[in-house]
């Protein structure tokens, strides 16, 4: 069905009245701000933001569309990485910077119940001020939202020890794109009652409906952090190192970082480099100190790499502040890139693949393009890498993106003959919606259309991002 691309003014009055006139907004600054997310390679052009404050606006906002035929986008925190918030043809964005109020703390069932607008570090720090923990954590944590975080699946630095946004969903409340008011798994443990749709709406992007309510599990909080940043000679020696200490210590996060990622951030950010030696890869390992043995081992491991030629260098942050700033070198990457235009690569093998994934990846970059610079980081503890090209100064910037398409076929070749994602946690939205079949099937495809027509029969639901 076509979705009208303009708003006239009897919808806009109808918008209006079905919210408030101060929560629908059409002037040019707050479309461009509030119709985009942190890609920039698309032209944004949406109609209308409106700001609903509670559910029932939210089944009011779906029928006024779906009576108009106009394209609803929501919107979080605008930090995704896939262009999945971005409105480019005149459709109505919704944003749920007003549902932002953290609603109830269950001490006994260690739930907590947000609107989708609650910033992820707010609910961090509501979990850290009730002795409890929430996990799910990476760089954009003060401004991306819970429901964006739970509309991408997203996943982040603590992966490895505390799995994805998905683990931690115990109950969530949506609006279907027919306008349905449905309440999911009402935060149950145990409930064998058929398909669990909850799981459907996590990492469905806003093509099925919005999420206006969420039930999280919170955890206890972990003891004492060691972080340490350790330099390799070689990509080879990465999942050697993650062995050993996997196998040793109670590992809470391992992330990889080039020495061009190093210096992108040194040269933004000031900070100092971690070793007096400069190496071609580092590693930031963090180790929960459960036991007084802990500190030991931790050394023990590192011997036991520098040994086998596998480390070249180490340091252990000897401070809270020390700590921080190893973090940053890690997590400072995407923003440090981001005034060179970088094109983003968010790929995953499975663990037992990634010394082969890197190595093919490598040859291939080296071999077709050695004239582009390669900023690669990544989750590798998981098996999840980000592979940023950044814009030599001097190329066009339409012939930058053509070559970063060659860049991708080769690179996708490689990641289906592995069996891998394409995307690993920042979704398909624009940016990958033409390459899926690199990763799903024409069947898996076909079924997953066929599931968005149940739930949005009329196609106003996010249009034109991951499946049309
Ligand atoms: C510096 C930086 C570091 C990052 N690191 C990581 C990382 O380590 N791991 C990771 O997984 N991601 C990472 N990201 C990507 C991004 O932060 C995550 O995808 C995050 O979950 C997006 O949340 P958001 O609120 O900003 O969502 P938005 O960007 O606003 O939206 C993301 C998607 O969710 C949909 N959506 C938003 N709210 C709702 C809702 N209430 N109901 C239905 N659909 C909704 C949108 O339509 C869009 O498709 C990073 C981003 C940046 C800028």
């Amino acid at each position: 069905m076509a979705l009208n691309m303009t708003l006239v003014s009897t919808h806009l009055d109808e918008l209006r009245s079905a919210l408030s006139a101060d929560r629908v907004l059409t002037d040019a600054t707050s479309l461009q701000h509030y119709g985009r997310d942190w890609t920039r390679h698309f032209e944004i052009r949406p109609s209308a933001i409106v700001f609903p404050v509670k559910a029932d606006e939210v089944v009011r906002l779906v029928k006024w569309a779906r009576k108009n035929k106009v394209g609803l986008v929501p919107s979080g925190g605008r930090t995704g990485l896939s262009g999945g918030a971005c409105a480019l043809n005149g459709e109505v964005v919704v944003s749920f910077e007003r549902m932002n109020r953290i609603l109830e703390f269950n001490e006994l069932d260690r739930t907590v119940r947000v609107q989708p607008g609650v910033v992820t570090e707010a609910l961090q720090n509501f979990a850290k001020a009730n002795d409890a923990y929430y996990p799910v954590d990476f760089a954009a944590r003060g401004s991306s939202h819970i429901g964006g975080n739970i509309a991408t699946n997203a996943g982040g630095v603590k992966v490895l020890r505390y799995g994805l946004t998905r683990d931690w969903i115990a109950g969530l409340t949506v609006v279907t794109g027919t306008g349905e008011l449905l309440d999911l798994n009402k935060g149950l443990i145990k409930n064998a009652t058929g398909f669990d749709l909850r799981h459907l709406f996590i990492g469905s992007e806003g093509a099925l409906g919005f999420v206006v309510e969420a039930l999280v599990r919170l955890t206890s909080p972990p003891k004492p952090l060691t972080v340490m940043v350790l330099g390799l000679s070689d990509l080879e020696s990465v999942m050697k190192v993650f062995n050993r200490f996997r196998t040793h210590l109670p590992l809470t996060a391992f992330e990889f970082f080039s020495d061009i990622a190093l210096r992108t951030v040194v040269d933004h950010t000031h900070l100092a480099k971690p070793l007096g030696t400069d190496c071609p890869n580092y590693l930031l390992v963090e180790v929960e100190n459960t036991d007084a043995s802990t500190e030991a081992a931790i050394l023990e491991s590192f011997e036991h790499c520098l040994e086998a030629g596998w480390v070249l260098d180490g340091a252990i942050a000897q401070s809270e502040a020390q700590a921080r700033d190893f973090w940053r070198l890690r997590e400072d990457i995407s923003e440090a890139s981001a005034p060179f235009t970088p094109y983003k690569n968010d790929v995953s093998v499975t663990v037992a693949k990634v010394p082969e994934f890197l190595e093919k990846t490598d040859a291939i970059l080296k071999k077709g393009y050695p004239d582009f610079k390669v900023v690669w980081f990544g989750h590798i503890g998981d098996g999840n890498m980000h592979i940023n090209i950044l814009k030599p100064e001097s190329m066009d910037r339409a012939d930058f993106l053509k070559r970063c398409k060659g860049v991708n076929a080769d690179l996708f070749r490689i990641i289906a003959e592995l069996g891998g994602s394409i995307s690993a946690e920042h979704g398909v939205g624009l940016v990958k919606k033409e390459d899926l079949s690199s990763t799903r099937s024409v069947a898996e495809i076909q079924i997953m259309r066929e599931l968005k027509s149940v739930f949005d029969p009329d196609g106003i639901m996010n249009p034109g991002k991951m499946l049309t």
